[in-house]
């Protein structure tokens, strides 16, 4: 297979001299090369036609015994040098010193149609960052990010890509809740693509260590390649830079809550430093609108990462990204501003991302009120967040107000309701209250029903990864049925078109998934 390969990150960033394969603490680099390990029997499950096409692989070579091999560790793809990125972070709020790329392998940064995309393997064996574990995943975590980056970029979240999922053929043992029960699973590579996987806990390694030299090359490298509107090489150029990562990541949350994504864990070694979605590990869809929701086990106690903090947590992360930058600045007022502006920033563009949930084009004084009211509504019994928002874009504004109007809204939405006869009492009388007044405020706007349904529909969609959906995927995959991988692959490309065909993925998650492992416990073993 030839790619035009045009590495960046190695040649012009720092790197570990050793070429061991050995686990060790690495000082003055931003990677150590190192090769992936040979897979048993490597098995091809699924392509994405689209980005191989935009890294200029044809369709004759993704179905190559080439294209195989080198997305499972058994080849090099010519004239690379893979590596393994250094870096830091602070995990559950917690510094945790150095990481590391410990299971993923960065073939190479691969130039198509004016483009530069860099190429890693997840899952491809050990590296010097592997520290005690073992450099491998399975297939259960790798159908759920192979599935989940495409379906993101598809609703329009910024996201980091998935070229390829395979089989190993190699076992991998697991304790999937960490509670002694060990078992054998199937192991699995997924080749991620991104213009870089660079990360917050990129820069903070450095600054941890008062490498105030290496710090600089490296953010000079970013703003080089990945941020060329801010200045090269002043104070003012890196707050610039600071500031642009602070938006990129505030519009990556925005976009997270608008469709009810729950990242799962956020720590800084999980942020990357393009505001791209990246690292899918324990991450779940809301289904059920509850702002306490995690799915992440290993964070069940403290929520730390639950869906309502997500704006607040990547702040947070902000602010270590900010002190990492600081050795460069050495003034705290700039940044400070920064990570003040951000909030007032995120709830203007909360407020506009809710608004066009509902269809409402105007402003009017009475808005910020009518989402509050509709977030506490969504919480009085549990409702489906994607079902819900959805199907409102059906409602006719010149329904006649107020008693005909209840029963036509409910009727429009009653789908979303987890139990239908919980509906009664002072939970009916609150949701008939804020119909009402959701009425009154739509008879201000101008636009059609026809036009604000279309308009709607594009930012609430009606498919999501729903975290049962990828678990009948997992489970026949496991049994060697792989055609649900392409079914879902295939309706997530068009997450806002009705699908008709496809109505069995618009309903809400199953009862037998409400308390099964994968649905809604996960954890971070992967
Ligand atoms: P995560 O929170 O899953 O992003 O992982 C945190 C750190 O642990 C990163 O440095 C990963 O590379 C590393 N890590 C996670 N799983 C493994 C594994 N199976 N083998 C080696 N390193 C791992
Ligand atoms: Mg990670």
């Amino acid at each position: 297979m030839e790619l035009k390969i045009n590495d960046t990150f190695t040649t012009e960033l720092p790197g570990d001299p050793i070429r061991a394969n050995t686990v060790r603490l690495v000082d003055n680099a931003c990677y150590s090369f190192v090769e992936p390990t040979k897979t048993a029997a490597p098995k091809l499950l699924h392509c994405t036609e689209e980005v191989a096409s935009f890294l200029g692989i044809d369709k004759e070579t993704q179905q190559s015994d080439d294209f195989l091999k080198v997305f499972t560790g058994n080849a090099l793809l010519q004239g690379s040098d893979p590596y393994a990125m250094c870096y830091a972070g602070h995990q559950f709020g917690h510094w945790a010193g150095q990481l590391g790329d410990g299971r993923a392998i960065n073939l190479a940064e691969v130039e198509h149609a004016g483009k530069r995309w860099a190429l890693q393997l997840k899952g491809a064996g050990l590296t010097p960052y592997s520290r005690t574990a073992d450099g491998l995943a399975v297939l259960r975590s790798s159908i759920r990010e192979h599935l989940c980056s495409e379906a993101m970029f598809h609703l329009g979240v910024p996201t980091t890509r998935s070229l390829s999922l395979a089989l190993t053929g190699d076992e991998v043992l697991r304790d999937v809740l960490y509670n002694g029960n060990s078992a054998y699973e199937k192991g699995a590579i997924v080749c991620r693509v991104a213009p870089s996987f660079l990360r917050f806990g990129s820069f903070e390694i450095f600054s941890s260590k008062r490498d105030t030299e290496n710090l600089k090359t490296l953010v000079d490298y970013t703003i080089k390649h990945f941020y060329p509107e801010a200045a090269q090489g002043t104070k003012e150029g890196y707050i610039q830079f600071f500031k642009a990562v602070s938006m990129r990541t505030l519009d990556m949350v925005i976009q997270w809550q608008r469709v009810g994504f729950v990242h799962g864990v956020m720590n800084t070694d999980n942020m990357s430093i393009l505001g791209l979605t990246i690292d899918y590990g324990p991450y779940g869809w809301l289904e059920g609108y509850d702002k306490k929701w995690t799915p992440n086990t290993t964070d069940a106690q403290h929520k730390r990462y639950q869906y309502g903090q997500q704006s607040n947590i990547a702040l947070w992360n902000l602010l270590k990204l900010a002190n990492a930058l600081y050795p460069l600045i050495e003034e705290a007022a700039p940044l400070e501003t920064i990570l003040n502006e951000y909030k007032t920033v995120y709830a203007g563009k909360y407020m506009g991302m809710m608004k066009a949930k509902l269809g409402l084009e105007l402003d009017d004084e009475n808005d910020q009120e009518l989402i509050a009211e509709l977030e506490k509504n969504l919480r009085l019994t549990e409702t489906d967040m994607t079902i819900f928002f959805r199907n409102l874009s059906n409602l006719p504004k010149a329904m006649v107000l107020p008693e005909k109007v209840s029963t036509s809204f409910l009727e429009m939405v009653k789908d979303a309701f987890y139990q239908e006869d919980e509906l009664k009492g002072e939970t009916l009388w609150f949701w008939k209250d804020w119909m009402g007044k959701y009425l009154a405020r739509l008879q201000k706007e101008t636009a059609t029903d026809a036009e604000r349904k279309a308009k709607m529909d594009t930012v609430n969609p009606k498919y999501v990864l729903r975290n049962y959906m990828a678990q009948v995927a997992i489970d026949a995959a496991d049994e060697g049925n792989y055609t649900v991988i392409e079914e879902l692959h295939a309706l997530l490309k068009k997450p806002y078109d009705e699908q008709m065909e496809m109505e069995k993925w618009f309903v809400k998650r199953p009862e037998w998934a409400r308390t099964k492992v994968g649905c809604s416990m996960l954890s971070c073993s992967s």
